[in-house]
């Protein structure tokens, strides 16, 4: 049997770059996918009909995940759909990239909002739902830079590092009723969010990686989905670092 047989999953900014690796891969094993978009509905679209092409169940369903109306619109919809979701990815997320001094609140606020706020906010509707089930496995998509920290990102390293204290809290409260919650930690990978830094960038990117290449969506997907499924049924609380050895 394949092993997400019977599942159904949300991934939030499902259908691009890491997201909709993500989502092809816990198709490929057997889950029912949500691919969740905000504005880009062509692609979640084209994610939903490669899985459906393979023989896959998945469906779009647009929502902003930083608007907490929406989010529970969206968990309405899924609890009629389906009952209840059995996997949740907090993927969706934004760069509003500048040196402190030129950043304003705005850029601090909106990107707190779309990949902090967006976490917590689906944390709280997938853990009413799992809880309920006694089963479940949120995964929340970090950073390293929210480890390493990173010149020009206090905005978005304040987020990503929010997002392992949240994973680390929310896997204490629910463990006892058997819901894991663990975070992934990606490095450099290729991807719209990346396609616009300067080659400058890029190359002293590429010297700081051990593994001497960029990631791929697919390497982040693959450890994505090895935490959501029972091969990580011991493991709760923890960040995994998918970045080719840069931050060791
Ligand atoms: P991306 O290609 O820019 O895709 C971002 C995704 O987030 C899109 O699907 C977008 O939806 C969705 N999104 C943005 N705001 C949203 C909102 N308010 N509500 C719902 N969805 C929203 O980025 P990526 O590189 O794949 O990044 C995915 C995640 O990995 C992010 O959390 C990012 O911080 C993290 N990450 C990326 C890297 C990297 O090097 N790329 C490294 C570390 C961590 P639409 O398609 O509708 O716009």
């Amino acid at each position: 049997m394949a092993r997400f047989e019977g599942k159904v999953a949300l991934v939030t900014g499902g259908g691009r770059g890491i997201g909709r690796a993500i989502s092809l891969e816990l198709a490929s094993g057997g889950a029912t996918v949500i691919v969740n978009y905000v504005s880009n509905s062509q692609t979640a679209d084209e994610v939903v009909a490669a899985i459906s092409a393979k023989g896959g169940q998945a469906a779009g369903m647009q929502a902003d995940v930083s608007d907490a109306g929406q989010v529970a619109a969206l968990f309405k919809s899924l609890r009629g759909e389906y009952g209840a979701i059995d996997v949740l990815v907090n993927n969706a997320g934004i760069t509003r990239d500048k040196v402190i001094m030129m950043m304003k609140p705005e850029d601090f606020d909106i990107v707190q909002a779309t990949n902090l706020r967006s976490c917590w906010l689906c944390c709280k509707e997938a853990a009413r739902m799992m809880m309920r089930k006694r089963s479940g496995s949120i995964i929340n998509v970090s950073s390293v830079v929210g480890i390493a920290g990173n010149g020009g990102q206090t905005n978005y390293a304040a987020s990503k590092a929010g997002i392992i204290g949240l994973t680390k809290s929310l896997a204490k409260e629910l463990a006892p009723r058997d819901v894991r919650v663990n975070a992934i930690a990606p490095g450099f990978v290729e991807t719209d969010m990346t396609a616009d830094l300067s080659d400058e960038l890029k190359s002293a990117a590429l010297e700081a990686i051990p593994l001497g290449r960029m990631g791929e969506p697919g390497d982040i997907a693959k450890a994505v989905a090895f935490l959501a499924s029972a091969d990580a049924a011991y493991i709760t609380g923890q960040t995994l670092v998918v970045d080719g050895g840069m931050v060791m």
